[in-house]
């Protein structure tokens, strides 16, 4: 299923063009129009669905086959010395398109962090509490 007002999937039809640098039935793979690194892709499914909770399990599961396919080729290609696989669900972790997809981003030694978070403190009782509810939700 596509969804004509939809960016991504009209970029994933081949409709708008891209940067592409792989694709098959399901899948394509472009290069990202703001990239956040020397190149910084996307894989974006072929059928639509907002984020991860709402794609296909069998998609999902195939995303992730993709990258591990692409991301060598990708590395190489650029010459990284490493890689973050970045997905964003909902506008509150960043997510801009409404559209699942997931970033390769390439990394380069010495260049400066990416992806980064200050490094919190947790406490044995709200970690505990966190356990029993998602066990609960989970039932
Ligand atoms: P996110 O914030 O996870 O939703 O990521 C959206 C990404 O899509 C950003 O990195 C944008 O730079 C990128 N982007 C938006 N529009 C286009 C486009 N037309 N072609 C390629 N990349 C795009
Ligand atoms: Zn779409």
């Amino acid at each position: 299923m596509t969804d004509p007002d939809c960016i991504f999937c009209r970029i994933a039809a081949g409709e708008i063009p891209s940067d592409t640098i792989y694709e098959d039935s399901d899948f394509r793979v472009i290069l990202d129009l703001n990239p956040a690194s020397k190149g910084h892709a996307l894989i974006l499914p072929k059928s639509h669905a907002k984020d991860l909770f709402e794609l296909d399990e069998e998609i999902a599961a195939k995303a992730v086959k993709t990258a591990k396919k692409v991301a060598p080729a990708l590395m190489k290609a650029v010459n990284a010395d490493g890689l973050n696989l970045v997905q964003n669900n909902g506008e509150a972790a960043g997510q801009t398109v409404s559209h699942f997809h997931m970033h390769l981003i390439p990394r380069f030694k010495g260049a400066a962090e990416i992806v980064v978070w200050e490094p919190g403190k947790s406490d044995k009782e709200t970690q505990q509490q966190i356990v029993e509810a998602v066990k609960a939700n989970l039932q």
